[in-house]
Parts: C-alpha cells; structure tokens; sequence
C-alpha cells in the first residue's frame, strides 16, 4: 500500500517509519497540510493520512475519489475536520477512537494546576532571583466542584483525576454511564455549579458554542475552565468579554476556534494576524498550549500502530472497525 502523511513534523516519523516499514507500505511524508491545493499530490497513492487542521470538504473527497484514493487515515480521535457524509460510498475514513485517553486529562489538569498556581511565572521569576509571591495566589482545589462535560474516555480519566484531588465531581453527558464515579446533572446546572469547568465533548452541531455568553454570564464568579477537546466548543468573542469582566479565575486552553494554520507552526517571527488569539495572550489568567494535550509518547505510538492496523485491513478486506460512517455525524 502507497500512503501520502500530510501535515507531519519530525516527531511523527519516530514510529511511523519503523512500523510502516514492518508492514511493506510504500510511504511519503509531506509537512505541508492536507488541503484545496495540495490534494493533488494525493495521485498515485492508495491512502491519505492526515492530521487534526487538515480540513477534507466534499469537493477534496470527490477528487480523491477520482484519483483512486481508497481511505482517508485520521491520526486523531475526533473527525469534525472531515465532511463524512460526502464521503460515504467514495472513500474509507479510519480513525484513532482511544490512544491515551490519561495523556489528554492529565494535560487537562496539568493547564488548571499552572494557571490556578501561576507555576509558569514562578519559573520565570525565580529565575532571576526575584522570589515575592505577590500575585501568585491561587485557590485549593480540595473539595471544590469539578463540572465535567462529555464523560466518554477522556472526561472518565479527568473524572478519576479531579476525584483522587478530593474534589466534587458533577458532570453532563446525553449518554450518562452508570460506571462513572460522577454525580449526572443538566448542563445548566454544572455551567452554574461548577467551580471548574473541563470540557471533553466532541465537537458537533449540537456542541458548537457550547460555552457562550449566555452560559458564561450563569457560571460561579471566579470560575476556572479548561478546554483541550476542540476550539469550536467555546465562542471565543463572548470568553474574552467575560475575562475582560473578571469572571474568571483561570483558563486553559488546549484547543482554539481559528488554530487551523496557527498551532503547530512556529509564528515567532511574524505578525499575529488573529486578534482574538493575540487579545487572550494578554490576559494573566489565560494559559494557552498548542493542541498537544495527546502529545505523550505512550500515545503517538498507540497512533502510528493503530493507524497503520487500520490501513492494513483495508488493504487486506479485513473488519474495519474504526471505520467512521456517516451515521457517525447524523
Ligand atoms: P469519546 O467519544 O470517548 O467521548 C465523548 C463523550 O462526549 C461521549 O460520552 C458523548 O456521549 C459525549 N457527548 C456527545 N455529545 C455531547 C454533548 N452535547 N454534551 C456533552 N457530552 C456530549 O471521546 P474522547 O476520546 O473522550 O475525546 C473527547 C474529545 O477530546 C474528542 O472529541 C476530541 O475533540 C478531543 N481530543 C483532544 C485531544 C488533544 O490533544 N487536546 C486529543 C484527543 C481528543
């Protein structure tokens, strides 16, 4: 099997190469994203693996078809970057359901303890000798709320984490699980409840601005909200008014609306083009990372073999079972 990577970076080869080698596939790595001018590269290749900001619209499925492009590999869990539906009868999607769901929620809980302890200014001042602790305070987060939203296998993991802190957990899924160690509320309530919000949803139609300013204004004053599943989930216009408000006492941000062509990049020496992104930086209180909260190396292994498990079936007519059909997004 011929297959085109796109959107990769030096660390995807660590496993990628060796495995693929392991499996007989035929592979090129592109660094650039998988997009409108770049499918064409595509020809002559059985497969397309790509990454989470590589938008796939139904026009790119229709030229992949044409082109004889069998599957479409994600390297990711979610698939909000792909039009599914265009792509049913024309090309195979395969993607990653579980890799390290624990890497994804100790990140989580690694964003609130730094921007609830400020742990990143006090690297920096201790650096230079200047040891006051004016403005670092932080809250405990001992028998606090945790309001976790989605409990699939991430928002189980961060449920497991915020209990072994001592905390509440409350949490809000359509599809309660009667295993979680979690108190199942309406999302009203944990929005108003919560002391700290930490989002694991995916992102839908049903889930886009599933933080707003309606949602903002009825949270707790002093609120901390995490979100390391997707940008889309939070309107970033009405956060910054109620970070402007003070409503907040901390936010983590894992994931960005408009980070397509941003995150992963180095954009150190250019101008920052995306105000709203430019205006979060400003805020004390907010922490942004670049989409990494997969990045461990327990889960960029479990991606590249199940990625590569999942090209092999289709090569060999085997059960696709990580196929995502377009029930997925009905
Ligand atoms: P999952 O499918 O196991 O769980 C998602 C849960 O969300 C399910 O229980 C589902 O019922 C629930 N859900 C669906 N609609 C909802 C709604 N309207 N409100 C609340 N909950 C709803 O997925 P997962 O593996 O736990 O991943 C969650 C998300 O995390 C992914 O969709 C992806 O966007 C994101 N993610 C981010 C990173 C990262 O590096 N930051 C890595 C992996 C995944």
């Amino acid at each position: 099997m011929k297959i085109a990577f796109f959107s990769t970076k030096p660390y995807d080869r660590i496993w990628f190469e060796p495995m693929s080698k392991e499996y007989g596939f035929e592979i090129r790595f592109y660094e650039m994203p998988f997009q409108e001018d770049t499918v064409t590269l595509a020809k002559g290749y059985d497969a397309v693996c790509i990454f989470v900001n590589d938008h796939v619209s139904a026009d790119m499925i229709q030229q992949l078809y044409e082109m004889k492009v069998k599957a479409l590999l994600l390297r990711s869990a979610g698939f909000n970057h792909v039009d599914v539906k265009a792509a049913e009868d024309k090309i195979l999607i395969l993607r990653v359901p579980s890799y390290s769901p624990e890497a994804v929620a100790e990140f989580a809980m690694g964003l609130i303890l730094t921007v609830n302890r400020y742990t990143h200014k006090a690297y920096n001042r201790t650096r230079e000798f200047n040891m006051s602790l004016n403005g670092l305070m932080g809250v405990d987060l001992y028998r606090k709320t945790a309001g976790i939203v989605g409990t699939g296998k991430i928002g189980q993991a961060m449920v497991r984490i915020c209990s072994g802190f001592g905390m509440r957990v409350i949490a809000y899924d359509p599809y309660p699980d009667p295993k979680v160690d979690a108190e199942y509320v309406s999302l009203e309530e944990l929005m108003s409840g919560a002391d700290l919000i930490s989002l694991h949803c995916p992102l839908t139609s049903e889930t886009r601005y599933i933080v707003n300013r309606q949602t903002i204004e009825n949270m707790k004053d002093g609120v901390y909200l995490v979100n390391t599943s997707r940008g889309g989930l939070i309107d970033t216009d009405a956060l910054i008014d109620g970070l402007v408000a003070g409503k907040f006492g901390g936010v983590g941000l894992d994931v960005y609306e408009e980070e397509e062509g941003i995150f992963y990049e180095d954009k150190s020496g250019e101008i920052m083009r995306d105000e709203n992104l430019a205006r979060l930086m400003t805020f004390p209180n907010v922490l942004i990372t670049s989409h990494m909260g997969f990045f461990t190396k327990e889960a960029m292994q479990a991606i590249a073999a199940v990625t590569l498990e999942n090209a092999y079936a289709v090569e060999n007519g085997l059960p696709l079972v990580n196929k995502v059909g377009a029930e997925a997004v009905k």
